[in-house]
């Protein structure tokens, strides 16, 4: 058994995390100040002796007691409408928050996660995005806050890792959905779900050619467990390449739904990539990880999941 910190983990993604690694026997202690999250995320898995919720702002201090094997550093807002509402917060997470989970790590002896993700390659000019492109990124745009956070998070996890000798692991995570994304947090999956359910129009931004390449969570989920328990230090993309307009994702949506809801286009928002697909060469290659839920089941199952809790549609 081994003791696992996971800073944001009463989030969407740390929430599955959470559960994961109790379901595996660890003690798991969550850290998160319910900024975007909720500890109603994680209220299923306790009370129990392996699980422990900490009201904890990570970017004032991190303290926990006892020994501490791994720390999953999954703590900032994450959907572009949280960012955009929270751009000092996003930027303290980040850069603070990071070096205080890093200190924690250093200090244990610990493995480090970084959550990064597929924005540090901006509206990317290299396509699918390997591990060694450097991006295209905007740092005084309005997803800057995010970029820019998640890219100096990673140049932290390094210099720690290289200066202090810290066991880091970078997670270059690509859009991940499933149940537990609130249902208004504005990203493309759970809006559309939430707006077919109501029979209200689906809003696809632009002319909804854009790409991305959507993951169920369960296979990133697994992919974390994979790199944390590996000594790769990453960057290490992990997301399902199925790559699609973001115009057929939703009457694909509107489909499995059931729905009469209609497509509306509205504006484009400001440096929304073009394109995004992540090239899992590497995560195959170094975790034999790949993921292995149909896009399809996986939206079936979230559709499922938003059905079952009608008070949050
Ligand atoms: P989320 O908003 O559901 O979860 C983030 C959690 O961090 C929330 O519970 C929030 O309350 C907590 N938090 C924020 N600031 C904090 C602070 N200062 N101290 C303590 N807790 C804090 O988002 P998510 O989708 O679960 O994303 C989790 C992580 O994964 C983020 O770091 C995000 O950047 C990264 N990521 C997610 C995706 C995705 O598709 N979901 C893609 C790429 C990267
Ligand atoms: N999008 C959309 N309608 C919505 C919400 C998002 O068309 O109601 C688009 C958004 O402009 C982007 C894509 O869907 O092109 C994915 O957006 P999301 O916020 O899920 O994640 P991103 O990949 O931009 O961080």
């Amino acid at each position: 058994m081994s003791r696992v910190v996971v800073t944001g983990g009463a989030g969407f993604l740390g929430s599955h995390l959470c559960e994961t690694y109790v379901a595996a026997g660890h003690e798991v202690v969550c850290l998160d100040n319910f900024l975007t999250g909720t500890p109603e995320n994680v209220a299923h898995i306790g009370p129990s002796d392996r699980f422990r919720l900490v009201r904890t702002d990570v970017t004032d201090y991190v303290h926990v007691g006892g020994p501490v094997d791994l720390v999953l550093h999954f703590a900032s807002p994450a959907s572009p409408i949280d960012y955009l509402n929270l751009p000092i917060e996003t930027l303290k997470v980040g850069s603070v928050g990071t070096f205080h989970a890093l200190g924690l790590a250093r200090h244990k002896g610990a493995r480090f996660v970084l959550a990064s993700t597929s924005e540090v390659y901006g509206d990317p000019q290299v396509h699918p995005q390997p591990e060694t492109y450097w991006g295209h990124v905007n740092p005084v745009g309005p997803r800057g806050v995010y970029d820019e956070a998640k890219r100096f998070a990673e140049a932290v996890s390094l210099a720690y890792r290289q200066t202090l000798g810290v066991d880091t692991a970078i997670a270059r995570i690509f859009n991940t959905f499933g149940p537990r994304m609130r249902p208004n947090d504005g990203r493309a999956i759970p809006n559309f779900i939430r707006q077919a359910l109501r029979g209200e129009p689906v809003t696809v931004a632009g002319d909804g050619s854009q790409t991305r390449s959507v993951c169920y969570v369960d296979d990133l989920i697994a992919g974390v467990v994979a790199l944390a328990g590996s000594s790769e230090p990453g960057p290490m993309n992990l997301g399902n390449p199925h790559e699609l307009a973001v115009l057929d994702l939703a009457r694909w949506v509107i489909e499995l739904c059931d729905s009469p809801s209609e497509v509306v286009f509205v504006p484009r928002p400001v440096d929304d990539p073009s394109v995004r697909q992540p090239d899992t060469t590497r995560a195959a290659e170094r975790l034999g990880w790949h993921p292995a839920i149909p896009v399809e089941e996986g939206l079936r199952r979230t559709i499922d999941w938003f059905r079952t809790h009608p008070e949050l549609v």
